[in-house]
């Protein structure tokens, strides 16, 4: 019999008949992997509490035979991230954060970098300012996105090679992802206009440690502007738009109307 060991986040749990439960983990050793926790359903089970997202946790797989499904064997909580799931604005986004893994990966595709972030991000989720939560999800997308080679290009036009600093107005190409220069932008259909202060955030993100980056204070125009970038650059590069991207709008608007320290 063979077994996996590695540590995981929970990305994702369903049900599966009375009993058990189907978990996504995204786990350092062996990428996304899907495993059936047997009884994880019931009160008293030993996985219940183990498998509940966000958690940190050490797990041992016991791996399928012949395209069957993994099970679950032995799984310890590391770290719960309690913070995150006591806060609905924070789980919110922590269920932005393991869609965005679970859609941008197939499975058993391990890639160490990833892991990390994603463990950072979320020790960082659990404990700054609401105000910072925002550049924190739009620093892990520019990273997860460098980090599997669809990351933007920013120092020159994408299509001429004129450089950023001789451009007057600015473009992001989605098609392409990179910038566009005044000539290039009119035959792409699929561009934004960007600001410079964006796109010097961009870098800034792109270079900088999550927990330097959430020390800074940032003008709220300029987020803005760079999420609708990156949202319409996800959306074009998943074909598909994200759900929790929803959940994540509600939860922004009753945290302002409940704001919750
Ligand atoms: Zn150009």
């Amino acid at each position: 019999m063979r077994l996996y060991k590695s540590e995981v986040i929970v990305l994702r749990d369903y049900d599966l008949g009375e009993q058990d439960k189907i978990v996504v983990f995204y786990s350092r050793r062996y990428g996304k992997i899907k495993v059936v926790a047997k009884g994880a359903r019931r009160i008293k089970s030993r996985f219940a509490a183990q498998v509940q997202p966000p958690s940190y946790d050490s797990v041992v797989i016991h791996k399928a035979t012949r395209g069957g499904l993994h099970t679950l064997s032995e799984c310890k909580i590391n770290y719960p991230f309690i913070g995150i799931r006591k806060n609905l604005l924070r789980f919110a986004y922590s269920c932005y954060l393991a869609e965005l893994i679970d859609k941008c990966l197939e499975e058993e595709q391990p890639n160490s970098h990833l892991f990390e972030l994603l463990v950072k991000t979320l020790y960082c989720l659990e404990k700054i300012p609401k105000q910072k939560l925002s550049l924190l999800m739009r620093s892990f997308e520019i990273k997860l996105l460098k980090i599997l080679g669809y990351g933007l290009y920013l120092s020159r036009c994408i299509n001429c090679g004129k450089e950023k600093g001789k451009i007057q107005s600015l473009f992001v190409s989605i098609k392409s992802g990179g910038l566009l220069c005044d000539d290039c932008q009119e035959e792409d259909k699929n561009r934004l206009e960007v600001s410079k202060k964006t796109v010097l955030l961009m870098n800034y993100l792109l270079h900088t440690s999550l927990k330097k980056t959430v020390q800074q204070n940032c003008d709220k125009a300029i987020e803005v502007e760079l999420e609708a970038i990156l949202k319409r650059y996800l959306s074009y590069q998943l074909s598909r738009e994200m759900i929790t991207s929803r959940f994540v709008c509600t939860s922004e608007k009753l945290e302002l109307k409940h704001p919750i320290i």
